[in-house]
This record gives C-alpha cells, structure tokens and sequence, in this order.
C-alpha cells in the first residue's frame, strides 16, 4: 500500500471556499454556479504559466474552460506539472495540430443512426443527451461538440432517439453519455430512463459520467430515487489519478452503490497524468476501496490538439503488465485502443503466450516462467500411444 492510499489521507474539506457556508458547498447547483469559466477568474485565484494562458484564450474557440469549486482544491497551484492541473487547465499546446490528429478521432459521425445516437456494434448504442459537462477535460474526444465552443450547435432530439431505439430490436443495451448525462434534471433523467426501460428489448442501461469526480454533490437522495426506480442501471464514472479519489468521492460512489447502481471506472491513459505503474497502481486499489471496478484503459484517441497528452501504448502494456498478476484481478482493468476510423474498442494486452501448436500451448505467467498447457485435438484426444496416456492406464 502507498502511504496516501490509507483512507485517513485522501482529501476532504473545501479547500480555498473554507468561507462558504457548508450548505452552499454541498449543493450541486452552487457548485455549477460558482464554476471558473474565464481566465479572469482562474487568474484571481492561480498564477498560471505564459502557455496556460494562451490556451485559456484559445479554449473559447475550441473547447471551454470550466472547473468547479471541488475539483479545483484538487490542484497543486505551486506545480504547472501537477496532473489534475494538466487533465483540466488548457495549455496553448492544444493550439498544435499534428498530422495523425482528427476533430472526430474514432468516427462517431459516420456511425449517427439519428442524430446524437451512435449505433456501431450491433446489440448496442451510444446515445448522447447533452452536450455540457460540469468541467472539461483538455484531450475530450467529443471536443467537437462538448461545450459548444466550435459552433457543433448539438440539439439532442430525445424521442428521435427513442423511436430508433424502439425500431431496433436489436438493440439491447443502452449507454447513455454526452456531455454528461448527469447534468440533466432529476425530472429529464426520471423521463429518459423510464421511456428506455419501457422498451421491451433494451435489457440494460448504462451512464457514462464524470459528474461523481467533479462535483460529487450531484448524487443527492433525489438521484438516488430515481436509481432505484428505474434500476438496474450501471454506471462508468471517469477517475484518472489517484488524488480523484477524495472522501466526497467515496461517499458518493457508496450512495450509488446503496441505490443499486453496479460502478465501473473508464481511465484514459494520459502522459503526465497517469502513464506510470505507482499512479496507475495506487489509483486501481483506491478505487477497489471505493467499490469501483477498474472497466477500461483508453489510450488517448488522436483528437486535435492532444499531443501534449498523449501517453506511448507501450506505457499502457506496461501498467497492464504490472498488474496482472501482481495484484487483484478485480484491480486490473482492460486497456483498448478505440480505432481510429471507427473499428471500436480493440484489447491490447501485454503478450503472454510465446508459442501454439497442434500439441501445445507455451505461455509466460505474471514472473515470467514458462510454462506448458497440452491442446485438446493434438493430444488430450490422441490414440493411446501417441498423445498423453488414456484414463484406464493412468488408473492402472
Ligand atoms: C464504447 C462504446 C460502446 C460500449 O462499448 P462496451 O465495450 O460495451 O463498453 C457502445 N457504443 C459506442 C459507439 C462506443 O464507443
Ligand atoms: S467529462 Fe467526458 S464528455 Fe465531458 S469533457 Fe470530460 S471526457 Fe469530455
């Protein structure tokens, strides 16, 4: 265990708001309200670096800035390199266009069953039902139409997008994601998920969210109603480094799992951030201790702008590698690339089998041992003679 790992260390309080009544701060609607949106306003409270603050003023052409009251305490305002900095504060880095870059990285457009609804694999659809986030995360692979800052004009059309979910039926899961699904009222959510859960074939529901890790107020009893309500409805929720991880956190991950709400976490690999073993490996067994279960490893997708971020795959096998093996099973989540174009989600693991034939399998365990497993049709089912020996002569 790391040090911070113990429960006593992670963060908890109101940090720079300490002044503000504990009501206000606890009200999710005060936390979106006193958001830093303007460079004014950051620069009030920090002392930004020369490109930090070239990228505040590009971001209102690319995608805004907006951080809340909660996630900013998370911030080392002496360290330009502090990873929750480099996740949320924009750099003038996003200025550079590299060639690989695309503004639709993994070819969602293309893929538009009706607007706002994405339907690439055949027994599943993305449905994205706002475009607003609490804060914005700087490699956003929607930063197309997050936030609105380039002009996307996203207008969510619900019952379009139900229409072509009850057209389909096919279609049995649903995720729900944006922007950040959590933003909608109680009253729109408690529509959605009811409309969805209506539908006869859908047999599961899904949120994509980052609301917990931003502003962890918004899992309020009322939430918690409309969950058990429309239940089962599973959640991934967005936690990069370990320092997420806070005590506000914790208590709302538990009132969604108290509501029946089933939790993974989607990490994205990022340089800087995370792509190392100590954060990776601190921040899966956090999660584990908040009932989070590590689901995805993204590669960072080749969105416009995101150089700065992007961390080598090789770091990614690496964790990976690390953990396997050398920690719990439930800690280790899977690490995709989403292919470019539009191919989805493709597992990259580290490379454990050395060698298959009609007889055998060769495979390296977590040590890097070999070891030797027969094959069925080579072997196990080979004449007396040949293969291993039958069950009579090994009873004899
Ligand atoms: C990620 C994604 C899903 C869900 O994929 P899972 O592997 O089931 O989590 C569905 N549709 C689209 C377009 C996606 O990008
Ligand atoms: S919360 Fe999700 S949708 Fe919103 S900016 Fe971050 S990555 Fe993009």
């Amino acid at each position: 265990m790391y040090p911070e790992d113990s429960r006593e260390r992670w963060f908890r309080g109101q940090g720079h708001w300490s002044g503000v009544p504990a009501e206000q701060w606890g009200d999710w609607r005060w936390q979106m309200r006193n958001r830093i949106t303007r460079l004014e306003e950051l620069e009030e409270r920090m002392e930004l670096t020369p490109e930090e603050r070239e990228g505040c003023l590009f971001a209102r052409s690319k995608l805004s800035l907006a951080i809340t009251p909660y996630f900013f305490n998370l911030m080392n305002l002496e360290d330009p390199g502090c990873p929750i900095r480099r996740q949320i504060v924009p750099r003038s880095e996003e200025m550079q266009v590299s060639p690989e870059e695309l503004l639709d990285p993994v070819g969602e457009e293309s893929s538009m069953g009706v607007d706002g609804l994405v339907h690439r694999y055949p027994d599943r659809c993305l449905f994205l039902v706002t475009n607003v986030c609490a804060a914005y995360c700087r490699y956003c692979t929607r930063s197309r139409l997050v936030s609105n800052a380039q002009g996307y004009d996203f207008h969510p059309n619900f019952e379009n997008a139900l229409k072509y979910i009850e057209e389909h039926t096919e279609i049995r899961d649903v995720l729900l994601s944006g922007g950040d699904p959590l933003l909608l009222s109680d009253k729109k959510l408690d529509f959605l998920l009811g409309r969805l859960r209506a539908i006869k074939h859908v047999e599961f529901i899904r949120i994509g969210s980052r609301i917990p890790v931003f502003m962890p107020q918004r899992v309020t009893p009322e939430l918690q109603d409309i969950f058990r309500k429309h239940g089962p409805v599973w959640m991934s929720i967005h936690v990069n480094h370990p320092r997420e991880c806070t005590e506000e956190l914790y208590e709302a991950t538990e009132k969604l799992t108290m509501a029946g709400v089933p939790l993974g976490n989607q990490s994205v690999l990022l340089k800087g951030v995370n792509d190392d073993v100590d954060t990776m490996t601190s921040l899966v067994h956090r999660l584990l201790m908040m009932r989070v279960r590590p689901y995805y490893l993204y590669q960072c997708d080749l969105i416009t702008g995101s150089r700065h971020l992007r961390a080598d795959v090789s770091k990614g096998i690496e964790i990976i590698k690390a953990l396997r093996g050398h920690s719990t099973g439930y800690a280790v989540p899977q690490f995709v690339i989403d292919a470019p174009g539009g191919g989805g989600k493709i597992p990259i693991n580290p490379e454990y089998v050395t060698e298959m034939n009609e007889n055998e399998i060769v495979m390296r365990n977590f040590e890097g041992k070999e070891f030797r497993y027969p094959l069925q049709d080579g072997n196990l089912l080979a004449p007396v003679g040949e293969g291993l020996p039958q069950q009579e002569e090994v009873l004899v």
